[in-house]
């Protein structure tokens, strides 16, 4: 009888044996349901094979073939495969990693009809103010239909009760639902003038390119095969006008585009951008946020080709696209490209083996690359495509000016200059901006009197001042005490705040600024479902004078309003013991500054540092990324640190923190017995040596060849895998973006 290897949601590094029956039919690909400790598990058929060394009696055969979908092409097994291979993570873990929740069951899925809601006749006849003040979400709701029809899941980041209301709305008939329509979701969209290509196929909302944008959309389309093009271009350079024009080229040749954003970036607004420039093309999302049937859904359209264009965050690097044709990475440098738990794959890296793989051309577009792409670009193995103009008003970027806080009295952490110029930015009725990487009202609390800090219990970490509910909170692993009235070591009751934290700093600028409407944009006070999108609508509507945030507020948001950024304390990043933490602080300052500035004048960037001679802030001020990556290649040779080395950290907890340094020890001294070229480092603690009671340390290993380090890692991760290791946890992590 025919025997099939299934790939099963197991951490061992093997495939499993099962017989199939003669009337069974299955193809490589297709989702199998088997017997697995006395379970049935889901799985998935890898390849037939003549012989098992399964002894003939304990081979079980398959329960059951799901046919309910298509197999995964062979394409997507053998990306699958390539990634098992290069992470030293288990295929089966691998492949049912990369499919959605919905096809990780063991019952067949049944795919509903994609719908929408929208306003009924009545709803639109109905005059909104009618409604009872208290019926807010509602009204909401109401509002939102107005603009455009939206999903159940666009519905939800409205407000977490955003469903009983859809519910009340539903029942009065103002609301109703609809088949979701190919094309866009929204009507009243910018759309800046139409424009017919040379084929004569009309382009949505087309500007007419600059000589630079052109030449770079020449550059990807004319590309034959494999090419990976770097985009390098400042904020407002139009790099999203280029990936529009490209799309637009691919979609002519019949093909499909993946576009990965960053996380955070994938709102509904921009999701309703592309739309509205695509409007009779088939386009689905893919991210965590989507609710399950949705997101099986919108995968099954990609693997059918419906799709042409799949928007999507690291996840969707894994979405089958049986007419691939082009892919894009936009901000390929944002850390939320690679994966912190499970397989830990950079979905930027994956994407270049896929377009690899494949034949097709990848853009990576970034204004501040990642020092990995910006040295391939600079040694020809991709090709670097420069926008040195804005496309657009104003021309000329941000003013970047350094406040010498080492020279300058501070008041609450606030320079005069800083203040001031919020204060002409009220006056003018402008926003302002004031970026500060710490939540909480202060990062620790002190006794004045023996010097006491609020340490956390379970970490290597302090415990966070948060004014509103007086408690001390660990940002590491969650714990949460009462503030204590006097100090727990010497009894002495004036404990005070140390450092300056969001909640701090909107409570200095409310006292000083009483009349001014500040808006504070961190993980605390966006906790709520919803919250987030209500800010941003709030901040667009001009309901917001100041703006205090940490980086969610940095990223990919447009507001046109904006002209004062104000950056506090970001000196931690420079001398961090992390060697990427300056290369990370750079594209975050250039990203907030970036914010700054509207049609008419350009914005104002101010950062108060005690080090305003840092070559980092020279290259902000001059603007010159190229620079600023010169400098910081030229250190991380010296060093010896990537991306001129390739690296492996392999990582353990546990209780006892000698579980942790035994288990590693006797991993270093089986890699040195190895003899292989590679350099094995010392066991040492990580950056946070102990996190919710665990104790952690780590190992690293590096070459300057990847092949070297890859083949290494093939010897090393099955000694690994046969150490006792107790109750310890412990992962190997292929190119490391955190230690
Ligand atoms: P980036 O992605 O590089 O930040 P965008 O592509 O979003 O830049 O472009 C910024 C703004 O410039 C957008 O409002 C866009 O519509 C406009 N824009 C882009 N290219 C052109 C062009 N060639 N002519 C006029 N406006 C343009
Ligand atoms: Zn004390
Ligand atoms: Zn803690």
């Amino acid at each position: 009888m025919p025997i099939i290897r299934v790939a099963l949601d197991v951490p061992l590094s093997t495939l499993f044996d099962y017989v199939v029956s003669e009337e069974m039919r299955l193809e490589i690909g297709q989702r199998v349901v088997v017997p697995f400790r006395r379970k049935q598990a889901l799985g998935v058929a890898m390849e037939w094979v003549q012989e098992t060394a399964l002894a003939v009696d304990r081979i079980k055969p398959v329960t059951q073939v799901l046919d309910d979908v298509p197999p995964l092409p062979q394409e997507l097994l053998a990306l699958l495969r390539f990634c098992s291979d290069y992470y030293h993570y288990p295929l089966g873990m691998t492949v049912l990693a990369a499919l959605p929740t919905r096809l990780r069951a063991v019952e067949p899925i049944t795919v509903k009809q994609a719908l929408d809601y929208t306003l009924s006749a009545a709803g639109r006849a109905l005059d909104i103010a009618t409604l009872p003040k208290r019926r807010v979400v509602q009204q909401r709701i109401l509002q939102a239909l107005r603009l455009a029809p939206l999903s159940g899941a666009q519905m939800r980041t409205l407000s977490p009760s955003a469903p009983a209301a859809l519910k009340s709305l539903l029942e009065a008939g103002w609301v109703e639902c609809v088949a979701r329509k190919a094309g866009p979701l929204s009507n009243s969209l910018p759309q800046a003038g139409e424009r017919t290509n040379e084929k004569g196929n009309l382009l949505l909302g087309a500007h007419a390119l600059t000589d630079e944008q052109q030449q770079a959309v020449d550059a990807v389309t004319q590309q034959k095969g494999y090419g990976c093009f770097l985009l390098h271009g400042i904020t407002g350079s139009g790099k999203t006008e280029i990936y529009v024009h490209l799309m637009h080229e691919m979609l002519q040749r019949s093909g499909q585009i993946l576009l990965l954003v960053p996380e955070i970036n994938l709102t509904p607004q921009l999701e309703n951008y592309f739309r509205s420039r695509f409007p009779d093309v088939d386009l689905v999302s893919l991210h965590s946020g989507l609710a399950d049937g949705e997101r099986a859904q919108n995968w099954l359209k990609a693997q059918s080709g419906d799709a042409r264009i799949v928007l999507g965050t690291r996840l969707s690097v894994f979405a089958p696209l049986p007419k691939l044709s082009l892919i894009l990475v936009d901000e390929e440098h944002d850390p939320s490209f690679k994966q912190q738990d499970g397989l830990r794959y950079s979905a930027r890296d994956v994407a270049i083996f896929r377009a690899n793989q494949r034949g097709v051309p990848i853009v990576l577009g970034s204004a501040t690359p990642s020092l990995e792409s910006w040295f391939n670009a600079q040694s020809g193995r991709y090709k670097l495509l420069k926008l040195t103009q804005r496309a657009v008003q104003p021309a000329t970027l941000p003013v970047v000016r350094c406040m010498d806080i080492t020279k300058l009295p501070l008041q609450d952490g606030l320079s005069e200059p800083l203040l001031t110029a919020i204060e002409t930015r009220l006056q003018r009725k402008e926003q302002s901006l004031i970026f500060i990487n710490r939540r909480g009202y202060a990062p620790v609390l002190m006794c004045t009197s023996c010097g006491w800090l609020s340490e956390c219990k379970h970490c290597a970490g302090k415990l966070v001042l948060h004014q509103k509910d007086r408690s001390l909170r660990c940002h590491h692993c969650g714990a949460q005490q009462r503030v204590p009235n006097a100090c727990p070591t010497c009894g002495d009751a004036d404990l005070k705040p140390v450092g300056i934290g969001t909640q701090r700093l909107e409570e200095t600028l409310q006292t000083r600024f009483p009349n001014a409407r500040i808006l504070r944009v961190d993980r605390d006070s966006t906790r709520n479902k919803g919250a987030w999108s209500a800010m941003r609508k709030q901040i667009h509507d001009g309901e917001a004078d100041i703006l205090i945030g940490t980086q969610m507020l940095a990223k990919g948001h447009d507001f046109p309003n904006l002209t004062l950024v104000g950056v506090i304390s970001p000196d931690g990043a420079l001398y961090s013991a992390d060697f990427r933490a300056s290369e990370k602080l750079f594209a975050q300052l250039t990203q907030v500054g970036g914010r700054a500035g509207r049609a008419d004048k350009a914005g104002e960037v101010i950062m108060q540092t005690a080090f305003p001679n840092h070559p980092l802030f020279q290259a902000l001020r001059a603007h010159n990324y190229e620079i600023w990556a010169q400098t910081l290649l030229a250190e991380r040779q010296m060093a010896g640190f990537p991306p001129f080395v390739y690296q492996a950290l392999l990582s353990a907890e546990g209780k006892q923190e000698s579980d942790a340094y035994n288990f590693l020890k006797q991993a270093r001294s089986a890699a040195m017995e190895l003899h292989m070229p590679v350099e094995v480092y010392g066991v040492v603690p990580a950056a946070m040596p102990k996190r919710a009671n665990h104790h952690r340390a780590q190992l690293l290993v590096q070459s300057d060849k990847r092949k070297a380090l890859g083949e290494f890692l093939r010897a090393w991760k099955p000694i690994l895998d046969a150490l006792p290791a107790g109750k310890l946890r412990w992962v190997l992590d292929v190119d490391p973006m955190e230690f």
